[in-house]
């Protein structure tokens, strides 16, 4: 059996008569027929493996699917056009009128949205744990808890749950246990062996790894596939063959990459910890992140994100952003260039300070997504920008 690093380089549609080498492009929106017959059997097919029409399944999208089914240790996935495709898709499917839903409290912004200001439209509650304290998570459970949500390690606040602990206790109340793995990707952590019944990214993160293309994907067991895929399939939001195709080709790098992200991340965590300007640095691989021991457990690495404190609040923030010279400023992550960003200033500037502190967002938080450049221009930057906030 071929391990992880070579499935994610190998796993590939089967060869054309041209004897391509490398991943071919199916950019068609529909699929030809010999006959009438033929073209019968394939809408009558309920084994879905005939190809009809690219919002339905593609070749290029298959491929991308199968190899992160294969990397996450699921039986079978679906693509969507974005990551919120694939979480809203998630929520419509398994989740209707009078069911409930606990989530972290700390989850992507746009997740947030839908789970407070869209879900009580269609008459579905929610609950929210702050994950720091899951113990809380048993206290919240109703009769009609259907939904577990969480995003481990979280966005911005790089908390870390224990995936196995979780599961566990969602088997015994029946409730589907949803992990967005955006922030680890399947290079360092696979939710699914640890328990998870689904596990679903943004691919324009870490999996695309370049910032090129938007894209979301679900894996599970089949039996949980299945109406998720029919749903996407009839509500539309398919992911398109060409950004499969990026996506595909991506995921052949995603280990080598994600190894130098967490190695450039880890050192930079550590520079930071000595600069006199920073109160203190988050990373799921420092001794002291307050999870550390369950990161260690459930994760190969620390991923690409830290996460640090500046002593001046949010004065400090800005300045910061604005004195850097190579560090992009955009609100990505997960990408080959090094991005900061200030979340008190700009994505949560409209929350109010204590809906900040609720989400783990702290006036001075800068945080750090750790390209591939030489980790010595990446923290050269950084460092020169924070000597500047003394003066
Ligand atoms: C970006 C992101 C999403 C949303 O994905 P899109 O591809 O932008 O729709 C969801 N969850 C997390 C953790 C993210 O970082």
């Amino acid at each position: 059996m071929q391990r992880p690093e070579t499935k994610a380089i190998r796993i590939q549609t089967p060869q054309t008569d041209q004897k391509e080498h490398a991943t071919p492009l199916f950019l068609t929106s529909s699929f030809t027929y010999e006959s009438a017959e033929e073209m019968a059997a394939a809408f009558a097919d309920d084994s879905l493996d005939v190809n009809i029409y690219s919002r339905f399944s593609n070749p290029t999208v298959d491929e991308f699917i199968s190899k992160m089914a294969a990397l996450e240790g699921a039986e079978d996935g679906i693509a969507t056009g974005t990551g919120m495709a694939a979480i809203f898709g998630t929520f419509m499917t398994f989740l209707g009128k009078g069911d409930h839903i606990i989530s972290a409290s700390a989850v992507f912004g746009s997740t947030h949205t839908i789970l407070t200001k869209y879900l009580p439209k269609w008459g579905i509650e929610s609950s929210y744990f702050n994950m720091s304290d899951p113990a809380e998570i048993a206290s919240l459970i109703k009769p009609n808890t259907k939904m577990l949500y969480v995003e481990s390690p979280s966005n911005p606040g790089l908390d870390i749950i224990d995936i196995e602990a979780i599961s566990a206790l969602c088997k015994k109340h029946n409730i589907l246990f949803v992990v967005d793995n955006c922030f680890a990707t399947p290079a360092v952590q696979q939710p699914i062996r640890h328990g998870a019944d689904l596990v679903l990214h943004s691919a324009t993160k870490f999996i695309d790894g370049q910032g090129r293309v938007l894209g979301g994907v679900v894996v599970g067991r089949k039996e949980l596939i299945n109406p998720l895929y029919l749903f996407i399939r009839n509500t539309g939001p398919s992911l398109s063959p060409f950004n499969a195709w990026v996506l595909t080709k991506s995921l052949e790098t995603l280990f080598v990459r994600m190894d130098r992200h967490a190695e450039n991340a880890l050192k930079i965590a550590r520079e930071l910890k000595k600069h006199a300007q920073v109160s203190w640095v988050k990373y799921p691989f420092l001794e002291d992140h307050p999870q550390y021991e369950i990161a260690k457990k459930q994760m190969s690495n620390g991923g690409g994100i830290v996460t640090f404190e500046l002593k001046g609040g949010v004065d400090s923030g800005r300045k910061f952003l604005n004195e850097l010279k190579m560090l992009s400023m955009t609100n990505n992550l997960g990408d080959s260039r090094s991005i900061a960003s200030h979340p008190a200033s700009t994505t949560h500037s409209k929350l109010t300070e204590a809906e900040r502190k609720e989400v783990g967002i702290t006036p001075g938080l800068i945080r750090i997504s750790v390209g591939l450049e030489h980790v010595g221009d990446i923290l050269g930057d950084i460092v020169q920008a924070l000597d500047k906030l003394s003066s």
